[in-house]
């Protein structure tokens, strides 16, 4: 029924220890998170079964009804300024590397399309998505132009297909093998290529500060807690160069921070139109401070901005410029 791990799925190490023992939303068990002795990799341990977890993907789940009530991806449907500010966290690292239109990009795990049919208005002109969830690609496929393939993204035979980049927003937490995954984004992608993803970062300072009670946590899917080094360490052992977001210069840092600001009090009003008591908690304790703060306050404390992003090999796609500082 349970499926434990006795191996680090990163270093391979087998000494853990215990990071949190939490409460799951749907299932109401307790679950164990362990934390690598060797590399510091979170995860779940013992998880439930491949069936056990498919089953959670349901309709309902993209609805917000699942085990993680911060994905509601159908109201992203009804909201092009919504998914337009969660979509900028992508764009604006797209273009670090290139301001070309006809760049080759894969959105794993693209949902209901919400970031595809962004891109599309961008004039992105290559596009394409692929999603477990026949659901969810299903209202992908309404909601965009752009193919729209319903499928595992480890097992579809992509064929000679190559990408400049690929982009995994809010998956890589859910994958059963991540070293498998970040394997086949290596494969991939085209020379020069860029891989950009976001998660949760065990590191950041709310993590930390909240323990258990971090929001991130999720037992039941979320199987897997990164953080800046973890990532690292994976990008470099299936042979991509990490690019750390203080390697960036200035003007796309600054551009970065803002863009998150905004998606972060995006999302918070979306939770709170969801009645999130968490989220309502918290921005009562903020009331009194402008938005703008408070969207640097989230993004500091989140910490997602600190997550690398990865790129095969030296060359660089576009025109964007990557300059190194120290
Ligand atoms: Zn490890």
């Amino acid at each position: 029924m349970v499926e434990r791990l006795s191996r680090c799925n990163l270093c391979l190490g087998a000494r853990f220890s215990v990071y949190a023992r939490v409460r799951g939303t749907m299932l109401k068990r307790v679950f164990t998170l362990l934390r690598c002795d060797g590399c510091g990799l979170v995860f779940v341990s013992p998880r439930l079964t491949r069936a056990e977890v498919s089953a959670l993907y349901s309709p309902s789940y993209f609805q917000g009804d699942g085990f993680d009530a911060a994905v509601d991806y159908v109201s992203l449907l009804d909201n092009y300024d919504a998914a337009q500010r969660e979509s900028d966290y992508v764009l604006e690292r797209i273009r670090v590397f290139s301001s070309r239109k006809d760049l080759r990009i894969l959105d794993v795990g693209c949902a209901t399309g919400s970031l595809l049919r962004v891109l599309e208005r961008k004039k992105y002109a290559s596009l394409l998505g692929i999603e477990l969830s026949p659901y969810a690609a299903g209202l992908a496929r309404k909601n965009c132009t752009s193919p729209v393939i319903t499928g595992d993204f480890l097992k579809h035979d992509f064929g000679d297909r190559q990408f400049d980049v690929i982009v995994s927003t809010e998956v890589i937490e859910h994958v059963t093998d991540p070293m498998r995954f970040f394997r086949r984004v290596k494969r991939l992608l085209a020379p020069g290529g860029v891989f950009i993803c976001s998660t949760g970062n065990v590191r950041s300072l709310a993590a930390r500060l909240l323990g258990k009670r971090w929001h991130y946590i999720a037992p039941e899917g979320h199987l897997f807690y990164f953080s800046p080094t973890t990532l690292s360490r994976y990008y470099a052992a299936v042979g991509l160069e990490s690019v750390e977001y203080s390697a960036l210069d200035g003007k796309h840092r600054k551009k970065m921070l803002r863009i998150e600001d905004n998606m972060l009090l995006s999302i918070l009003d979306r939770s709170m139109h969801n009645n999130d008591r968490r989220v309502e908690f918290v921005l009562k304790m903020l009331r009194f401070l402008p938005r703008r703060f408070i969207g640097r306050v989230l993004t500091i404390a989140m910490g997602k901005y600190r997550l690398p992003m990865a790129k095969n090999g030296i060359g660089i796609v576009g025109a964007g410029k990557v300059s190194r500082k120290k």
